[in-house]
């Protein structure tokens, strides 16, 4: 159960009860734990903590705090994915709504966080999603520098119509393109098909890619939670030489409505799973195909030559774009939610 604790501590804000300098844009951080947060010995830092370490923050921002949770990533449930998403969306409706949004989080799944917010968080404040691959009191932890450089990029004019993106190492990335690609290494992020979308330098927060409409447009969430019911079970199937059905099978009995396999290539699998799968298929299993190789589309019509092929065009056999397995099982899970035809599911992996 996630701990929800009450803004504490407001960083930023003398300068303007001074009335000398301007009024500095409010940034709110949801806290959720991660390696950002943690001592070892299963103590943890809190958002308080992290922030008040952070003195240079108070010339950029307000900065409020809130815990949202203090959890390693691999225990961040989606239930905690739709509370912090109808979080934020409560405070970009309240008063003295704050400019950007900052979440420190767990790097081994921020991606997916990262995404399940992207899909789900509209408006014109950034959320930016941040952690450390340094634990807090290490040697060189770059906790500190990552959070500062999220604050600075919530706070960037230009990141305004972004959406939710994620920060670490200096690289700012879109939360569909980002992927964990290395377990220790500091630039453990990366972006194999996109490319990064822009640094938080020194001097300057910049963009590489322009924001959709110029920035001048607020996103539209593509899934609205208020009207998404519960999140069908949505399993990801590992193919490998030797895979046979009983992944499949397992997870078909356990009621999964949409399967992701993360295929050969460009998503082939075994006969024997490629069997099971259109069995799954015929009970209405939707099934999307992605690939197990770190990069590169699997299309709606294609699909690897190596291994057994499921029938291209299929109705409820779909391709997951550039989109990993984990990435693909979100967006599949989001459009059984909203209860999206296979055909517009298919689009749907398209859009960027
Ligand atoms: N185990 C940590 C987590 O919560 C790793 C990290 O944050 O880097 O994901």
């Amino acid at each position: 159960m996630r701990r929800l604790i009450a803004a504490a501590l407001i960083i930023g804000g003398a300068s303007a009860a001074q009335g000398q300098a301007p009024v500095l844009p409010r940034v709110h951080v949801l806290a959720t734990g991660g390696t950002i947060s943690n001592l070892g010995n299963d103590a943890r830092r809190t958002g308080d903590e992290l922030i008040a370490a952070i003195p240079a923050l108070g010339k950029i921002a307000r900065v409020t705090v809130e815990q949202f949770s203090n959890v390693a990533s691999g225990s961040v449930t989606q239930d905690m994915w739709r509370d912090l998403a109808k979080r934020i969306a409560a405070l970009q409706a309240g008063p003295d709504a704050p400019a950007g949004y900052v979440i420190t989080h767990g790097t081994d799944t921020m991606e997916e966080t990262a995404y399940f917010l992207g899909l789900t968080v509209g408006g014109c404040s950034p959320v930016l999603v941040t952690g450390a691959m340094r634990q807090a009191n290490a040697v060189g932890a770059d906790g500190p520098a990552n959070l500062l450089n999220a604050v600075r990029v919530a706070v960037a004019p230009a990141a305004r119509g972004r959406g939710t993106m994620v920060l670490m190492n200096d690289e700012i990335f879109a939360a569909r393109d980002v992927t964990k690609s290395n377990t220790s290494r500091m630039n453990a992020f990366s972006a194999p098909d996109a490319g990064v979308l822009g640094l938080a330098d020194p001097d300057t927060v910049v963009f590489h890619r322009a924001a959709p409409e110029g920035g001048s447009t607020c996103r539209r969430a593509p899934f609205d939670l208020a009207t998404l019911g519960a999140f069908p079970r949505v399993d990801v199937i590992y193919a490998h030489i030797g895979a046979d059905s009983v992944a499949v099978e397992a997870a078909v009995a356990a009621g999964a409505r949409g399967l992701v396999v993360a295929g050969v290539g460009r998503g082939g699998s075994t006969p024997s799973q490629g069997r099971a799968l259109r069995r799954a298929r015929d009970q209405g299993v939707v099934v999307a195909t992605s690939n197990r190789t770190g990069s590169g589309r699997v299309g709606s019509g294609g699909v690897s030559d190596s291994l057994e092929k499921l029938p291209a065009g299929a109705g409820a056999n779909v391709g997951s774009a550039e989109l990993n397995p984990q990435k693909a099982r979100i967006l599949l899970m989001l459009a059984l939610a909203a209860k999206y035809r296979p055909a517009d599911i298919a689009r749907l992996f398209e859009v960027r």
